[in-house]
């Protein structure tokens, strides 16, 4: 690994001061955990000359539920600590079960919440070292016409990477909110928004993120009356791994019809990506498992698989009904 400096500021403030202009984005980097951003160093993906370690800042490790029922979770809130929080559990299921899909214990208890949400892309072609794809300033995303049994079914083009993060599915059902600071102000988007497709933005990149921003803390409305929710993934390896696919629903049925529903998939493009059409046909429908199946369809009907991912369609469909029927049984 190259020589770094390590910084570590003791305010927020401190911390803006020393991010990087764009043109030095690679000079600099964020490390919270390190469980990422370690591995690329290692890995010499990327060889930073400073690391900007958040951990001395205070208050970016809290988990707060205010009495509407509004959520907070810091940035550095590690998430050993959203799987565990049993008033996190009880409101919004999903994100305490997304948070415990995760990893393995050592890891949920140092990886915070904005490392996961920042977490590079696991294809193979981007974490090897000798591979220059796309991904890494290349000309090419290898994954195409290459080894894709666990890349993107949706949203690909020009890269094919699928976003690894489990909260961030959970996150984007959930109509989470991330709060950006830079250097004298702040923005607040949506974390669906947060995330860009290859396509319509800077291929090197999965986030909207300024290199001269720092991603606060995250923001989660109470949920609505009557909404239940969950997030089921699915997994090659008994023991941690990364989701082949997963789902992330939620539901308000009232008198056995549906009233809203939120439909989020994982593991099968390059962004949680938010089944808008199933979300709509759900909406005044009964609450039923044949209601579940058409969901499941339409939110793959736009599926284009590569030559050895296709069984992530039947997967998520699977995932779907099963979450729907866990919703509703
Ligand atoms: C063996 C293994 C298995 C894993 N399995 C899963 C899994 O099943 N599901 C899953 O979701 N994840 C999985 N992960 C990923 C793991 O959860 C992430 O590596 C971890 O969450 C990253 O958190 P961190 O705090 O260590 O981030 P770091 O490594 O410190 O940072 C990760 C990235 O986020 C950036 N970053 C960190 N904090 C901020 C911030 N506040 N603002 C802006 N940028 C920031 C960093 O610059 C870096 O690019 C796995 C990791 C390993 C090593």
């Amino acid at each position: 690994m190259k020589a770094f400096e390590l910084l570590r500021p003791a305010s927020l403030e401190q911390a803006l001061e020393l991010l990087p202009k764009p043109a030095d984005r690679e000079r600099v980097r964020v490390v919270a955990g390190g469980q990422d951003l370690y591995t690329e160093m290692k890995d010499r993906l990327i060889e930073p000359d400073q690391l900007l370690d958040l951990k001395r800042l205070a208050g970016f490790d809290r988990l707060e539920i205010d009495g509407a029922g509004n959520v907070t979770l810091g940035a550095l809130l590690t998430l050993s600590r959203v799987a565990e929080h049993a008033g996190l559990r009880a409101s919004l299921p999903l994100v305490g079960e997304a948070a415990l899909s995760i990893a393995s214990t050592q890891i949920r208890n140092v990886g915070t919440v904005g490392g996961n949400l920042n977490q590079r892309p696991r294809c193979w072609y981007y974490r090897h070292p000798g591979a220059h794809c796309l991904k890494k300033g290349g000309s090419e995303c290898f994954s195409k016409e290459g080894f894709n049994k666990y890349n993107a079914i949706l949203g690909g083009g020009p890269s094919y990477i699928v976003h690894p993060s489990d909260l961030a599915p959970a996150l984007v059902a959930a109509g989470a909110e991330v709060v950006l600071a830079k250097k004298g102000s702040s923005r607040t988007l949506p974390l669906e928004q947060y995330y860009t497709l290859p396509r319509d933005g800077d291929p090197l990149r999965e986030t909207v993120l300024g290199s001269d921003e720092i991603l606060t803390h995250v923001r989660i409305p109470a949920p609505a009356a009557g909404w239940k929710s969950t997030y089921l993934k699915f997994k090659e390896r008994g023991s941690f791994d990364f989701a082949l696919a997963s789902v992330a629903a939620g539901l308000v049925v009232e008198a056995g019809v549906v009233r809203s529903a939120r439909l989020v998939l994982g593991g099968v493009a390059p962004i949680p990506w938010r089944a808008k059409a199933a979300e709509e046909f759900l909406a005044g429908k009964p609450a039923q498992p044949a209601t579940w199946r058409e969901a499941a369809a339409i939110a793959l009907s736009k599926a284009e698989p590569l030559s050895d991912n296709e069984y992530k369609v039947a997967l998520s469909q699977n995932l779907i009904e099963r979450a729907f029927t866990r919703l509703t049984t």
